[in-house]
C-alpha cells in the first residue's frame, strides 16, 4: 500500500512552536526578543515555529505557518508545492462552506490533480467545500492569538481572524494568513474531485 501523500502545508513532529515571551510593544504586543524576521511586511507580528519537513510525524489537520504564508502569496498548490491551476477564469481554490458565504479563506489554492487528494486529507474540507475559479486574491488579515492589554504583561484573549484595518491586528500574534477571493466563478459543490474537463 502506497504511504499517503502528506501536504505541502501540513506541519511535521518536529516543526514545534516556539513559546517567546510576549510583551506589550508601543499600542500593541511584541517579543522580548524580537528580530525583523518576526514580522511580515506589513508590520504583524507572527508566531515562530521550527522548519523540518519530513522529519518525525505528519501532523494532519497542523498547518505550518511559514509554508500557509508561503503558498498563499505565491499561489502555490497546498498539496505539492507547485503552481496552483489556473485557466481563463482564474486561480483554483478548493474551500470550505462556511467560506464560501464570505469567499474568505485560510486555505491556499490547488492543483487539479491535487484537488482530489485535498479533500480527503482534509477533515475540513470533508464536511463540505466547493471548488471554485478566483480572477484575484487579496490578503485581508491573519487567523492567530489576539491579546488584551494586561499587566505586567500582556493577556491571550482569544483565537480567531482579524483584519489588517481592524487596530487589534497590533496585538495579534499570526498564524495563518487570510485572504478574501474576488472574481470568483463555482466549478462545483461538495464535489469529489474535479470534472474531467477541468484537467489541464
Ligand atoms: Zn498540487
Amino acid at each position: 500500500m502506497r504511504s499517503p501523500l502528506v501536504p505541502y502545508v501540513t506541519a511535521w513532529s518536529s516543526e514545534r512552536a516556539a513559546r517567546p515571551h510576549v510583551i506589550t510593544r508601543g499600542a500593541g504586543i511584541g517579543y522580548a526578543d524580537e528580530s525583523p524576521f518576526d514580522r511580515d511586511s506589513d508590520g504583524v507580528l507572527w508566531a515562530r515555529e521550527g522548519v523540518s519537513p519530513g522529519r518525525g510525524k505528519p501532523e494532519f489537520g497542523r498547518v505550518h505557518l511559514l509554508r500557509q504564508r508561503r503558498a498563499m502569496r505565491r499561489l502555490l498548490c497546498q498539496i505539492c508545492a507547485r503552481a496552483a491551476d489556473r485557466n481563463a477564469d482564474g486561480v483554483l481554490w478548493l474551500i470550505g462552506e462556511d467560506d464560501a458565504e464570505d469567499m474568505t479563506t485560510t486555505h491556499p489554492p490547488v492543483c487539479v490533480p491535487c484537488a482530489a487528494q485535498a479533500v480527503r486529507a482534509c477533515p475540513y474540507l470533508r464536511g463540505g467545500h466547493v471548488l471554485v475559479r478566483a480572477r484575484t486574491c487579496v490578503p485581508l488579515g491573519v487567523h492567530g492569538v489576539v491579546y488584551e492589554p494586561g499587566f505586567p504583561f500582556p493577556r491571550v484573549h482569544r483565537d480567531g481572524g482579524v483584519t489588517y484595518d481592524d487596530p487589534r491586528i497590533r496585538w495579534t500574534r499570526a498564524a495563518q494568513l487570510i485572504v478574501q477571493l474576488e472574481g470568483c466563478t463555482t466549478v462545483n459543490r461538495n464535489a469529489s474531485a474535479p470534472e474531467p474537463d477541468q484537467a489541464p
